[in-house]
Formats: structure tokens, sequence, C-alpha cells
């Protein structure tokens, strides 16, 4: 049963700062989240904070883990998943806090079951094609760092934050990218909200020769009728992100054609809710993403374990390494992007492992 859980804060610094429309990250200020049972097994989480998306801080993540969250799940056993979450979803909102307890508790499930997570959930494969996140930046830097990244882990999948204004910056970037780095490259692009209908519409108009995989929240959804004039009138997969992050969202954005696909990040739906779009969408036939919720290491493994699960979830390039651009990490084994590709953990879990010597160090609780 659950002994323990602890909310660690600690604080890394970017080497290189992600600036998107919604807004930029140059620190994971995140809380490392620890669940012990009585018998000493140990799960662990990422919860990355994101309050311009989901009003959390990390100040609000260790609140709702210290007073609320643990006091109500301490003696409950680990493998009563469905109690656990009866006593999470009591609380609205703090998606990443509750994601995070989800992860842990999953991380021990597997350990008891002394088994990978991804072969407990599904099995499908051992690794994920890795599709890296390029942020705001002129066009050349923007070359420079895809060469980078091509010349130094073989990634040929990028996602282009957009949502500028001027919006023919963002347009110059896409195009540049795709005459460099030729046809082969898979490149989508993700506006976070930034442009309204109207803007996006003339942004798939300009684009409409460089053949975008996907196109994500390019405007709010709350632009009821423009997002749907967008998504019914564009034969490019529309992916739901911020506008759909629970089970209950998707299965609304879908019906009410707020989008055409859909973004999974375990970072907000840990693996139980995760499981429940990979279901909604698997079923349905809907393109599943595997979002980047500018993860560390850690966080990244979680995404690795579940996408490569299932078909469905590894079918399409996954974005696992935007953790190359933070200056260090928590993570003791690193994860290692080879030809493109990063691979699961053969541990038992999901391959979570902390150096003891950096929570020290990068820890704000001392
Ligand atoms: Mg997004």
């Amino acid at each position: 049963m659950i002994a323990k859980i602890e909310a660690i804060p600690y604080c890394i610094d970017y080497a290189k700062p992600l600036r998107f429309a919604s807004g930029f990250v140059d620190k994971a200020d995140h809380v490392l989240v620890r669940v012990t049972t009585n018998n000493g097994l140990v799960g662990i989480a990422d919860a990355p904070p994101r309050p311009y998306t989901y009003g959390e801080t990390q100040e609000s993540i260790l609140a709702v883990i210290n007073k609320i969250m643990a006091p109500q799940l301490i003696g409950t056993p680990v493998e009563q998943n469905a109690r656990v979450h009866e006593v999470l979803k009591r609380t609205v909102g703090n998606n990443v806090a509750k994601a995070a307890i989800d992860i842990a508790l999953w991380d021990i499930k597997a350990k008891t079951a002394n088994t990978t997570l991804t072969a407990m959930l599904g099995g499908y494969t051992d690794r994920l094609q890795v599709a890296h996140m390029v942020g705001f930046a002129d066009t050349r830097d923007v070359l420079e760092e895809v060469q980078d990244l091509t010349d130094r882990y073989g990634i040929s999948a990028y996602k282009i934050k957009v949502g500028r204004r001027p919006i023919h910056d963002d347009i110059e970037v896409c195009r540049a990218i795709r005459r460099e780095f030729g046809d082969e490259v898979v490149l989508y692009i993700d506006g976070n909200r930034g442009w309204n209908a109207r803007e996006s519409q003339y942004v798939l108009k300009a684009l409409e020769d460089i053949n975008l995989r996907f196109v994500e929240e390019l405007n709010p959804a709350s632009e009821g009728f423009g997002r749907r004039q967008i998504v019914q009138h564009t034969n490019i997969p529309f992916v739901v992100d911020e506008s759909a992050p629970t089970p209950t969202a998707v299965w609304r954005a879908l019906q009410d054609g707020d989008g055409s696909a859909v973004s999974i990040k375990t970072a907000r739906t840990g693996i139980t809710d995760s499981l429940r779009i990979w279901g909604l969408c698997s079923s349905g036939g809907v393109d599943i993403v595997l979002g980047n919720q500018i993860d560390t290491q850690v966080g990244s493994m979680a995404t690795i374990a579940f996408g490569a699960a299932f078909y469905e979830t590894s079918l399409l390039p996954a974005e696992v390494s935007n953790f190359l651009d933070m200056q260090d990490d928590l993570q003791a084994e690193p994860i290692e992007i080879v030809d493109g590709y990063a691979k699961i953990s053969q541990r038992p879990g999901y391959g979570a492992s902390i150096d003891p010597d950096k929570l020290e160090y990068y820890r704000l609780d001392k």
C-alpha cells in the first residue's frame, strides 16, 4: 500500500530557452513526485507546471499533493487504481499533479510485476521515432538547430512552433526547413492559439504545397465557428492539445469538430487517462500524436514507455527529445536517441532513475 508520497521541488536551467505563442520556458522548475510503498518499492514521476495552460505552478503542485492528495491516499493499496482515481477526482483541475501521482503508481505496478510498463500495457514495440519541437527563432537559427539535431541524433521529424505576427516569419521558417531538408522530413506546426481563424486559414493556404503532416491549435478552440471551419476545410489532421486536456474534453472536441487528431501528454493525463484517450482515438480511427509538455528525461521516459505499448501511439513520431535543450537532468541513465529513435528502458517500471547527487544539488527544499 501507499506509505509515503513526497513532492520535491527542484530547478534546472535550460541551455536553450523554448519560446512559443503562449509562453516561454527557460528553466525546469518542476516537482519530482516519489511514492514509497510499505514494502519499500518506489515509484517516480516528474510534474512540470504549465501555468499558461493548466494554471498550475510549482507551489500549487506541492500544496495540492502535500495538503490534499497525499493525506487521502496514504494507506490505499497501489493496485486499487480505481480507488486512487476516485480520490483524485474529488479535486477539480490540477491535471499535472494528478498525472504525476498516477505515473508513479504505474511505475510501482510494473516493478511489482517485475516487467516494463510498456509490456504491462500492450508491449507493441521497444522504440519510438522522435519528433523534436522547435521554438520561435530566426530562420537561420532554426535551420542551424535542425541541421545539428539531424547530424547528432538522426532526428527527421520536427514540430515547428508558430503563431507569431507578422505571420510571414513563421511561413518563411516552415518553407525553409522543407527546402533545406527535403520531402522525407516529417514536418508539422503548433500555433498554441496564437492566431485567429482567418490568419490560420491564410497560413494553411500559404503552406499548402509543403506537405504538413499535422497542424495543432492554430487558433483558440473558443473561436467555435472559426475553428470548425478550419478543421472542416483542410485535409491536414488538426490536432487538439491544450483545448482538450482530459478524456472527456477529447471526446467533446472530436464530437464538436474542434479537431481531427489528438495530442496525448502523459504529463497531464498520466497513464490511466492516457489509456482512456488512446482507447477512444484508436476505436474511432483518430490520429494520436504523443506531445511534449517540455518534459525532462524522467517525463519523456514515461511518454516513451506509454507510446511504445500500442500500435496507434507508435505509428507517428513522438515529441520526446526536448530535454536536449536542458543544461542537466535528474535521470541517472540518460535517454539515447540514435538514428532518430528513442528506446524504452528494459528495467522494471518505465525507466525513471534518479541520480541522488543531482537531486540533492537541484532540489529547492533543503
Ligand atoms: Mg501543443
